[in-house]
């Protein structure tokens, strides 16, 4: 999961005017008035759950910045030296050597991807369960796009590269041109977004459905998620790629011509390569 600039903005929107509700209630008398006191309790816990929701890894982060030098492994030095990047976080060498593998799997697929990644953070199975995390980070990675830092956690075998492909496809995605994100922007009927649910919620852990309660791929979008953020649609448009098989594409039909749209402008970035494009095609019955 990560976020392009529109998301951080409107949710940056929806802190200021949570805030502005705090400052505004504390400014009022409150005193014997019942409701507004628990008005109040209600906008800081949202506005504290909020905030700390995005930003639980901050405290790992800041630890494994300080204590990195410490304990450099040599799966730690071979991964840098051999992606060009900074790594941070879980010591355990054999998680270290998984990523190696997966970045390099991905590396022989389409070196696009890893062109703009610097730095990787591998949360650890402690951090990942601790208090300050687990009750609040509830996606397996994250791009952070203040630190220019992907974010994975430590277990990620159950889907294998592909939470890694959807990573890389975000950070890919934040040092697009402005003019590709308007194009395949321009593709999606985004008024679609009224039939699944909030982007704040899906933060906070609460997956969006349509109105039948599926989530599979419709209207050009990949998955439910989709109408809430072109970043993640697209992420969720190259993720499919690096599974075992190409199952997500089982539902779309060959006349529903927005994937194929979506699919050529992936290509023209480097987002997908021919041959991914070509299979997708092949398999769902698009004309190349
Ligand atoms: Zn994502």
């Amino acid at each position: 999961m990560g976020e392009n600039l529109e998301e951080c903005k409107k949710k940056e929107g929806i802190f200021k005017r949570a805030f502005k509700r705090v400052k505004r209630e504390l400014s009022k008398d409150r005193v014997g008035n019942k409701k507004l006191t628990w008005s109040l309790r209600v906008a800081v816990a949202s506005f504290a759950c909020l905030t700390y929701a995005n930003t639980s890894t901050l405290i790992p982060n800041a630890y494994y910045n300080l204590t990195d030098k410490y304990h450099e492994s040599k799966a730690e030095k071979e991964l840098e030296k051999r992606f060009n990047l900074e790594y941070l976080g879980d010591s355990n060498e054999d998680n270290i050597w998984k990523l190696y593998y997966y970045l390099q799997g991905i590396q022989e697929i389409n070196p696009a991807l890893l062109e703009h990644v610097k730095k990787i953070t591998l949360l650890s199975e402690g951090v990942c369960e601790s208090i300050f995390v687990k009750p609040f980070n509830k996606t397996a990675g994250s791009f952070n796009y203040v630190f220019g830092n992907l974010e994975l956690i430590h277990d990620y075998d159950m889907v294998e590269m592909a939470v890694l492909a959807h990573e890389l496809a975000h950070v890919k995605y934040y040092y697009s041109p402005k003019e590709f994100k308007e194009k395949i922007s321009s593709l999606f009927d985004w008024s679609k977004k009224k039939e699944t649910g909030s982007y704040v919620l899906y933060k906070l852990g609460v997956m969006p459905t349509w109105e039948d309660g599926t989530t599979g791929p419709r209207y050009g979008f990949m998955n439910s998620i989709g109408p809430l953020s072109n970043d993640e649609n697209i992420a969720d448009y190259v993720e499919t790629f690096y599974f075992n098989s190409l199952f997500l594409w089982k539902d779309v039909k060959s006349t529903d011509k927005v994937y194929q749209e979506a699919l050529k402008s992936l290509l023209e970035e480097k987002f997908i390569t021919q041959v991914q494009y070509d299979s997708v095609c092949d398999y769902v019955g698009f004309e190349k």
